[in-house]
């Protein structure tokens, strides 16, 4: 059951029921926080606590009613969700949402609901909503229809304007305790020998880590967990091979986190001395924006992230 199998939102999830049954929830939530963590999930429980139709004492979704099947079977028809849509074309998500989907989402709250007088509408990736998409959603904020809820799940709160974030309940979701990740790893089923490397990496958000539970993911991962995890001995030449093979498989984001992990071990020793920190900083943040500087300059992924690991390892020789 979706109400009742979802880890450590639980205060939020209580907030909302309250607000709900005391008649007091405001039209629109903000659900951000850093991704993986289980904010879409979260945003579906509140909706179906909103639409069930028989609520527990406790005031979470019964999850037996005919709402919340149609809820967890994603058929119910007063739920709908925006979010970043495939490009058939490209072979990829789309980059934005885009001002059409706004459009359709708010026309959709407008709508009496078929179930009910309630209606729920979930835009996922919510700041990734261009600025025309933006100006439209805050229009529909400003007149929000009678019996309409909406739900929106956020990793970059400073992406959004002011004029959103200002109409909404915010509601700030933090990492997992390492217990709950162990639970969300256990029923991810991950490949024994990386469980280790996912929960290192998790960081409180098992969502960021799904991608092990492919075996060849998890295998390459542990590969590049090997080569990098002495970045002032690493062989440059091995790095090259690994990257040129799994740079397109393996989601951007582990490659970058493996590297990265190692190194805040030893950072931390180094913080004394003023100049070193500095060159360190710099040399990190290389590999941090990686990702980012290659979507948005078209740079090449494996010359560019390259470069910067020499970064890396030309700063660690010198702090050695
Ligand atoms: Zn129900």
């Amino acid at each position: 059951m979706l109400a009742q199998g979802i880890l450590g939102h639980a205060d939020t999830q209580q907030r909302f029921s309250d607000l709900y049954r005391q008649k007091k929830l405001p039209h629109a939530w903000m659900i951000y926080g850093m991704q993986g963590m289980g904010k879409a999930m979260l945003a579906h429980t509140m909706a179906q606590i909103y639409v069930c139709e028989s609520l527990r004492p406790d005031g979470q979704a019964c999850g037996q009613c005919h709402a919340c099947e149609m809820v967890l079977g994603g058929s119910h028809p007063d739920l709908a969700q925006v979010g970043l849509d495939w490009d058939e074309k490209k072979k990829r998500f789309r980059r934005d949402i885009r001002v059409e989907q706004i459009r359709h989402a708010l026309d959709f709250l407008t709508l009496t609901g078929m179930r009910s007088e309630r209606r729920v509408m979930i835009i996922d990736d919510a700041n990734r909503m261009n600025l025309a998409a933006a100006n439209a959603l805050l229009k529909g904020l400003e007149e929000p229809a009678e019996g309409a809820l909406l739900l929106m799940v956020c990793h970059d709160l400073s992406a959004l304007p002011e004029t959103i974030r200002s109409r909404c309940m915010l509601e700030h979701c933090s990492p997992l305790a390492l217990h709950d990740v162990r639970t969300v790893l256990k029923k991810m089923a991950l490949p024994q020998t990386s469980l280790l490397l996912a929960e290192n990496l998790a960081k409180g958000c098992p969502g960021r880590v799904q991608a092990l539970n492919d075996e060849t993911i998890a295998s390459a991962c542990l590969q590049w967990q090997t080569l990098t995890q002495s970045i002032q001995y690493a062989d440059l030449g091995e790095i090259e091979a690994w990257l040129q093979k799994y740079v397109q498989k393996v989601p951007n984001e582990l490659i970058v986190s493996i590297l990265v992990e190692p190194l805040q071990h030893t950072i931390q020793e180094w913080m004394g001395d003023y100049e070193l920190s500095e060159k360190i900083y710099i040399a990190v943040q290389g590999v941090l924006t990686w990702e980012h500087d290659v979507r948005a300059h078209a740079l090449r992924p494996v010359p560019s992230l390259l470069a910067r690991i020499l970064q890396v390892r030309k700063v660690w020789k010198q702090a050695a």
